[in-house]
């Protein structure tokens, strides 16, 4: 089986996906991102093309659809949704295209899953041990990877007991190893690489080797004044561009 990379939540941050995709160098052999390409970030069609060029399986996102015209953003809030009308805006026709044709998850191969949100609604968000815990019974595989939260972590299902987890990972760049008990079942979270909400600005992915049972949640800093000062001259809403210092 490969070494998988996971992405997710990009969202049109440039400098985050090219500072993860430095790190990640030479330590996989095939990527999966699990949505929201585009949506809050200033590069929305520098990401795309970057995602284009390395063949990186994609699946929707909430973002995705609402920034390609797939959906209308009247389930966003009004700071959400001047982004989404700003991401159009900047769209070229062909990146439009490639959003709008995005397959909805779950990508099953491997023996893996991958979605946006949950298995059973890829808008679903997956917070809690409740919603976890339904995922996981509905799971027919040990292994599912889900994104949408901008959350890095998990869920594990162990004779029927559900705990979720969440790294704590040293300043600067690094990652925590986690290995994966073959009698469980898990719900990963790569985090967000373009808009963290976990309290850690540092942009946030996964590299899983399911041969070895082995999993890395990795932190990389990147240069976020650049691309608030992108976002300032973009016109997009001052709340975005705040709080990517502080991963809120
Ligand atoms: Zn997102």
């Amino acid at each position: 089986m490969p070494r998988y990379l996971l992405l997710s939540d990009i969202h049109a941050n440039l400098t985050a996906l090219d500072a993860v995709l430095a790190a990640a160098k030479g330590r996989w052999d095939t990527a999966v991102c699990l949505g929201d390409v585009v949506g809050y970030g200033p590069d929305p069609n520098e990401v795309v093309d970057r995602i284009v060029a390395m063949g990186v399986r994609t699946i929707r996102g909430n973002h995705d659809k609402a920034g390609s015209g797939v959906e209308d953003s009247e389930d966003f809030n009004p700071i959400a949704r001047a982004a989404v009308e700003w991401t159009q805006h900047q769209l070229r026709p062909e990146n439009l295209t490639w959003l709008r044709e995005l397959p909805a998850g779950p990508l099953l191969e491997d023996g893996l899953a991958f979605v946006h949100g949950a298995l059973g609604d890829e808008d679903e968000y997956v917070f809690t041990i409740e919603g976890a815990a339904r995922s996981l019974r509905e799971a027919t595989l040990p292994l599912t990877f889900f994104g949408h939260t901008h959350v890095q972590g998990g869920f594990m299902m162990r004779n029927g007991r559900v705990e979720g987890f969440r790294p704590s990972i040293a300043p600067g760049l690094g990652f925590v190893p986690m290995e994966l008990d073959p009698d469980a079942r898990y719900l990963i979270n790569p985090g967000s690489i373009g808009q963290p909400r976990d309290g850690d600005p540092r942009a946030a992915f996964v590299l899983a080797d399911p041969d070895r049972q082995h999993i890395e949640f990795w932190r990389v800093p990147y240069d976020i004044e650049a691309v608030q000062k992108r976002m300032e001259e973009a016109g997009l809403p001052e709340p975005l561009v705040l709080r990517l210092a502080f991963g809120r």
